[in-house]
């Protein structure tokens, strides 16, 4: 999240009414990416009832993102988006984009935006690239560096490029050794930055404050890198609304992404600027 963004919803997080959140409806994939942290976890499926509930426990919410797992596999997918939208709120979704041309141009009008992971057309020189310029909502792409990325992967993403406009972020799979790491260090130094950004975090996360993340199973976490079963683990959907407010916590992460926000939001929450605040 952009800072100017962050610091216009720290007031938000202080009184825990969060943005956003993100919704993991489905943790199945139809692909099995080698550097896939969530294929690791659990596989289950929200069901619809307990969907709908997660939406509307947080009222303060203006956008929900689809993620975690490949929400286009999800029964009630198209229910799901359309009870968010007729709510009024923004929807977004990380997809691994296999299933998109199964909607058609209006279901997909009903989305801010999509990100569309695209890591399998550079691995794979022979696989047909599609076409994505046909959806009528923003959409970008990512694609992750890995251990098994050819040396084509230039080439590749060249061709993808051809075919399709938009932005392509280029990420390092976060658990890169060190062999991978010089291997694009030269060749990618940005990805490599990227990698190099998840440090480890010991004190107050507020992220959940801000943007919960809702399991299919309904348990809530302060974010989609916290470890399954930590933190929130007796915060479910029900208890937010009737005993709990979610409240900033105390973790122990060896790897966030979020730890410059995380300390500025400490520092604007406990030594406010008045000028500022
Ligand atoms: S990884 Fe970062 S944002 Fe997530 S729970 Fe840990 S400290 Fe908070």
């Amino acid at each position: 999240m952009p800072t100017h963004k962050l610091l216009h919803h720290v007031l938000s997080i202080r009184n825990s009414k969060p943005v956003c959140m993100t919704l993991g409806i489905d943790n199945r994939c139809n692909l099995n990416c080698t550097f896939c942290l969530v294929k690791h976890r659990e596989q289950t499926q929200m069901p619809l009832s307990l969907a709908r509930q997660a939406i509307d426990a947080f009222p303060t919410i203006r956008s929900v993102e689809l993620g975690l797992g490949e929400p286009t596999l999800h029964p009630n997918f198209a229910e799901i988006v359309r009870y968010i939208h007729n709510k009024g709120l923004k929807v977004g979704m990380g997809t691994n984009g296999t299933m998109l041309p199964k909607h058609n141009k209006d279901f997909w009008q009903m989305f801010s935006w999509l990100s569309i992971g695209i890591t399998r057309f550079i691995d794979n020189p022979f696989q047909e690239i599609p076409d994505y310029d046909w959806l009528p909502c923003r959409h970008s792409y990512i694609l992750v560096l890995h251990q098994g990325t050819p040396s084509s992967w230039e080439q590749q993403l060249e061709k993808f490029r051809a075919k399709n406009a938009g932005y392509v972020s280029i990420r390092l799979d976060v658990d890169a050794n060190s062999k991978t790491k010089a291997r694009f260090e030269d060749e990618y130094p940005d990805a490599v930055k990227y990698q190099e950004r998840l440090l480890p975090y010991k004190g107050i996360c507020y992220w959940a404050c801000l943007k919960p993340m809702v399991y299919p199973n309904g348990v809530i976490y302060p974010c989609c890198s916290a470890k399954h079963g930590d933190y929130y683990r007796d915060y479910r959907l029900g208890m937010v609304l009737n005993k709990f407010n979610l409240q900033p916590i105390w973790v122990d992460c060896a790897r966030c992404g979020r730890t410059e926000e995380l300390s500025m939001i400490h520092k604007f929450l406990n030594d406010p600027d008045p000028q500022f605040m």
